[in-house]
């Protein structure tokens, strides 16, 4: 089995907890022993966000997707937005919020539960006032917390430990963009997210009533 980062490996990350015994969990009670808690920040592209759901609920998986509102990727207000918060409800997630500070946007598109988008250590764990922070207690907890950051996992792919069993449980934050393009690298695959991005925005100009001719 190669680490790689693809929705293949990610259907093994999804595979190995489920031989674990684990069992599916999001932020509305502190985790219990034998929880993994799926935690998606949707940085750059919904589209990917929907490849990776249809993957969890391909395996009977669902998670917690955290979404921007002042992204300059994606718009979440927009038709597609709309959509793709449509598909993930369909699909058994929970839709949560990914700010970026100090602005919380949270109405009733979310659940009360919120990420800080590239939080600075200072406010990362803090308290959010009407709201679960995710990285603070009781969710966060080094040793039971995991990241694909830039496709860098900081104590190795999660897939082995979660197959034996021997993490308590997890918060396993994962970026659907780096799953969902092709590429060996973060470069290679934000190379593929961009040349999917110029078939969809052509399609978007097409529906425009844009003249392509
Ligand atoms: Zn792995
Ligand atoms: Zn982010």
């Amino acid at each position: 089995m190669t680490c790689d980062f693809s929705l293949a490996h990610y259907r093994d990350l999804l595979h190995a907890a489920q031989n674990g015994g684990y069992r599916w969990a999001g932020f509305d009670a502190p985790p219990e022993a034998g929880v993994v808690i799926l935690r998606h920040d949707v940085d750059l592209s919904l589209e990917a966000a929907l490849a990776m759901a249809e993957v969890e609920a391909d395996e009977g998986a669902w998670s917690t997707w955290f979404l921007m509102t002042r992204s300059v990727f994606y718009n979440l207000a927009s038709s597609e937005g709309e959509q793709a918060i449509a598909r993930l409800r369909e699909l058994g997630n929970r839709i949560a919020h990914h700010a970026a500070y100090p602005h919380v946007d949270l109405d009733d598109r979310f659940d009360p539960v919120v990420a800080w988008h590239n939080p600075d250590p200072d406010y990362m764990c803090a308290p959010i006032e009407g709201a679960v922070n995710v990285m603070g207690a009781p969710f966060f907890d080094p040793e039971h917390y995991r990241s694909d950051s830039n496709q860098r996992w900081r104590n190795g792919c999660p897939h082995e430990a979660l197959a034996r069993g021997e993490l308590d449980w997890l918060q396993l934050l994962t970026h659907p963009e780096i799953w969902a393009y092709d590429g060996a690298t973060m470069r290679e695959s934000m190379e593929s997210m961009l040349d999917a991005d110029r078939a969809a925005r052509l399609e978007h100009l097409r529906k425009d009533r844009i003249d392509l001719t």
